[in-house]
């Protein structure tokens, strides 16, 4: 794939990138090592006066990125501003709280007295230079959310971005450096996928990141391996949004459409089956289908735009193939299910709700990444954790009801990272971000994400 910036809501192709040579790629290296020899010393007043700088430069630059953001993969620009103002947030919250969560652990001495020590203690101490390798759909967040705890760790960054967000890429590489990081601290890699293991294997990279689909998960998961480098993947979700007969309709709709089509239906966590007990399945689904039939379909730059353009032609063939396959197989189409007449130019998709899903259709296991829905008609509790579960993915869920004993049993027994009651999946800088199954392992933020990529050093002293 080249590397360029193709605005996807009209096919153009704005600005092409060459890709960084062995040579340039080395003096990154080079400078990320050495970097982390002088900035694993500094306090954490010192990264975190860094870490707010880069916020204020951030924030004074929130239209401007967000406007390349909506450029570069066409996510509506209200939600371009609203993930750049999540990011200064988040990183406000790591230079306040790296401290406090990083603070040296002391066992209780009653649990420590036979091991001999007079004192003991638990440091948290950086890595090393950790690779992050990042998608497009949320270009600055996934980023930012990866460097603002490594950086306040001790760690120092390479980004290897998706190839559709250079620009972005190059804005990260350039606020670090204008927030006055010491050169090195963070540096944006502009390299095809393909020279991504190299870099990975390189003994001068202590750990790796990566946020996007399964395959890309899995070969830099199997090539760290092979180099015994720890690694956090945040893969694919498949989440389910339930709704149980008590649940308040009204709100649980408005969510779902929100949950369904948010960044024009390309987020990881966006709810994708919607499982709805037979009780109250033919009112939701009929205010389902109106609401996604209503939304307004077109130019990300435009206010009032509700859905824009899938972000890669290719992202939109793969979509279209799902729902093809699952039509042919007898899945009903209650809204949607095409191109947008009337907007040829650009890789627009209908918000689609699919019911009648079955078993051997694809759609019934793979991701879909755009504004499709699928739903389901359950009988009672039971089968509505089954279906929960019934997918390889495991990263969040939804579920909608009154009932103190439904929560328990899905608190109890729903296979994902997050359990969202009444109410949509959304991340938070201090509440741990991440998935089980094939949704991936480790997890971002909070002071799980923060610890993720530290050496947990016992301290033993006679
Ligand atoms: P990819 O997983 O291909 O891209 C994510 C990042 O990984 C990019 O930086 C990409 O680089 C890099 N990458 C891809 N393949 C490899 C590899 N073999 N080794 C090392 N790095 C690699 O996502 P796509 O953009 O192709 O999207 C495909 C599907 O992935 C989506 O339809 C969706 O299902 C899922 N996805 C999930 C995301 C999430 O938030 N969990 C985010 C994005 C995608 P390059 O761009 O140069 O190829």
């Amino acid at each position: 794939m080249p590397i360029a910036t193709v605005n996807p809501a009209t096919g153009e192709t704005v600005r092409t990138f060459e890709p960084m040579g062995a040579e340039a790629v080395e003096r990154c290296l080079d400078d990320a090592v050495r970097a982390f020899a002088a900035y694993r010393t500094t306090g954490f007043a010192e990264r975190a006066e860094l870490l707010l700088r880069a916020a204020d430069l951030l924030e004074a630059d929130n239209e401007d990125i967000a406007r390349t953001m909506t450029e570069e993969m066409g996510k509506p620009l209200a939600a371009a501003r609203a993930e750049a103002a999540k990011c200064v947030k988040a990183m406000r919250w790591y230079a306040a709280n790296a401290e406090s969560l990083l603070a040296d652990e002391v066992p209780d001495p009653a649990d420590v007295r036979d091991s001999g020590a007079a004192s003991v203690r638990t440091r948290y101490r950086p890595l090393g230079v950790v690779l992050a390798v990042m998608p497009w759909n949320f270009p600055l967040w996934q980023v930012m959310r990866f460097a603002a705890p490594a950086l306040m760790a001790g760690n120092t960054g390479l980004l290897k971005h998706a190839s559709n967000v250079p620009q972005t890429a190059l804005y990260l590489d350039g606020l670090f450096e204008r927030a006055g990081y010491p050169r090195g601290c963070f540096q944006t890699l502009l390299i095809g996928s393909g020279g991504v293991e190299a870099v990975l294997r390189d003994p001068r990279v202590a750990a790796a990141t990566l946020t996007g689909s399964e395959p890309a998960g899995r070969a830099v998961a199997a090539a760290a391996g092979d180099e015994v480098k720890k690694t956090v993947l945040e893969l694919g979700g498949s989440d389910p949004f339930v709704v149980m007969p008590s649940a308040d309709l009204e709100r649980a709709v408005r969510t779902a459409v929100t949950a369904r089509v948010q960044n024009n239906g390309q987020s990881c966590i966006a709810a994708k089956r919607f499982i709805v007990h037979a009780d109250v399945y033919d009112g939701f689904a009929e205010r389902f289908r109106a609401a996604m039939a209503a939304l307004s379909v077109g130019d990300p730059m435009l206010e009032g735009t509700d859905v824009g353009p899938l972000a890669t032609e290719k992202g939109r063939a793969d979509l279209e193939e799902l729902v093809d396959d699952a039509v042919a197989a007898g899945a009903e189409v209650l809204c949607g299910g095409r191109r947008p007449p009337g907007l040829e130019r650009g890789w627009y998709y209908e918000p689609t709700v699919l019911a009648g899903i079955t078993p051997g259709m694809r759609i019934d296991q793979e991701e879909t990444f755009g504004p499709v829905a699928t739903l389901y008609r359950v009988a009672d509790l039971d089968e509505a954790v089954e279906r929960a579960n019934h997918t390889p993915f495991g990263l969040s869920s939804n579920v909608w009801t009154r009932s103190e004993e439904d929560v328990d049993r899905f608190v109890r027994d729903l296979e994902a990272g997050g359990i969202y009651v009444n109410g949509m999946t959304a991340s938070h800088p201090a509440l741990p971000f991440g998935g089980v199954k094939r949704s991936g392992y480790g997890r971002e933020l909070s002071g799980h994400g923060i610890r993720e990529f530290c050496n947990v050093t016992t301290v033993w002293q006679a």
